[in-house]
């Protein structure tokens, strides 16, 4: 008998989800607002200018059988198992993966969130537009606030760039790697400043891009199924939602509430892995074989600094700082390298389901340990 997955969202996890489905026979429909995959973790280059196209043609990353069904989902009907969705018919699934990923929230009135293929096309026409001298704000202290106002500094070296963060920027990283991604900030021209933003400061810049603060959409509170205080997709270890056997959660919109995953931070290095082991217990459980609970870590973490300069922190699996860190060409080196390596996962993964793996997680915690025995 014919499965049909439904999977919404096609950024890393969804894309990664759809094609170990589909690579195993499932007949899968992945549902994208957009027609092009967008590279989200290269739209500070894209806002800069130091690329020009940072989407990718689906058809060159997704496994052939898998069905792009160009539509943003509305509405999940849990009972009837169907989707609706704003401009096609609804689909119906036996299984459902909800990937539909995140974005920077909270922006004021006349600044940009470039963490979006929108927001940073209009981001970019905004620094295109500047005229010398005119400064620019970035607002945040995560990755993508650094890498901002990094490639902006470098790119427009006409232009004094601030970078506002409330608290201590890249707080994963060591303090002996922060103080030189401070340095290399600080060469590239760009003023750290931290505390509270004081919004009363913003208006003076020409440009405010705003790298702050986490939301993701709002469909499955609206939909009535679980989420956290955010509005994450509420899964359990099995990435599984609870009471709804049929519907897995994935990447930035999701959330596993069970003891002892609060490590995971929203990257594209944890929304892959959710995005195949998603896909996995689906299989499993076509099979009747018990769900394993999702075990997933980090090595490092690479931070662009502009196209030469760059900061490579290695990781303990908890996402904790290592001893080791790198810096300068070598870092932006391995930064690109890894860019690369996730579309080259994607595409391994559509060539031979199961072929993307990651590393392991920290140790299990006793709680996590007698979940996964359970
Ligand atoms: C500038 C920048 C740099 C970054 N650098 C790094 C990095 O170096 N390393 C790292 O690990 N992470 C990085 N990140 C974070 C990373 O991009 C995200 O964590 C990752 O994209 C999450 O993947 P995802 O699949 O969950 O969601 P997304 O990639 O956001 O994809 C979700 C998709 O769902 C779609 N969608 C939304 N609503 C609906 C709907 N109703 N119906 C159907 N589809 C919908 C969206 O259009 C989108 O295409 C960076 C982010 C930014 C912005």
């Amino acid at each position: 008998m014919e499965t049909n997955a439904v999977i919404l969202g096609a950024g890393y996890a969804g894309v990664m989800a759809a094609n170990r489905l589909a690579g195993q026979g499932v007949n899968v429909r992945l549902v994208s607002p957009d027609s092009r995959f967008t590279q989200r973790i290269r739209l500070h280059e894209y806002t800069a200018g130091t690329r020009t196209d940072p989407t990718v043609a689906f058809s060159t990353l997704l496994h052939p059988g898998v069905d792009l069904v160009e539509a943003a989902a509305e509405e999940i009907d849990a009972a009837a198992r169907r989707v609706h969705l704003g401009s096609s018919p609804p689909l119906d699934y036996d299984w459902l993966v909800y990937a539909v990923g995140s974005a920077n929230a909270g922006a004021p009135a006349g600044a940009i969130a470039p963490d979006r293929l929108n927001g940073a096309q209009a981001a970019r026409q905004a620094l295109q537009s500047l005229a010398p001298g005119e400064p620019v704000a970035v607002v945040g202290g995560g990755l993508t606030a650094v890498e901002v106002a990094a490639e902006t500094a470098h790119a427009y070296p006409r232009n004094p760039v601030t970078l506002h963060a409330a608290g201590a920027l890249v707080p994963h990283f060591s303090a002996a790697a922060r103080t030189r991604l401070l340095r290399s900030l600080a060469r590239a021209g760009v003023t750290v400043k931290t505390g509270q933003v004081d919004p009363e400061e913003l208006p003076d810049a020409a440009a405010v891009l705003w790298c702050a603060g986490f939301g993701v959409p709002g469909l499955a509170a609206h939909s009535g199924l679980p989420v956290d205080a955010g509005g994450r997709l509420a899964v359990d270890s099995r990435l599984r939602v609870r009471g709804q056997d049929r519907i897995f959660g994935a990447g930035d919109a999701a959330v596993i509430t069970d003891p002892g995953y609060g490590y995971l931070p929203q990257t594209c290095a944890t929304a892959m892995p959710m995005g195949a082991e998603a896909a996995s217990n689906i299989l499993r459980a076509l099979a009747g074989e018990a769900l394993p609970a999702h075990d997933s870590g980090f090595q490092a973490q690479c931070v662009s600094l502009g196209r030469a300069d760059g900061a490579l922190q290695f990781l303990h699996p908890g996402y904790t700082p290592r001893r080791v860190h790198l810096h300068g060409r070598t870092a932006a080196v391995l930064k690109e390298v890894v860019c690369r390596m996730t579309l080259r996962w994607i595409r391994g993964e559509a060539k031979r389901s199961g072929a993307y793996t990651w590393p392991a997680g920290p140790r299990m915690t006793e709680t996590t340990s007698a979940l996964q025995a359970a």
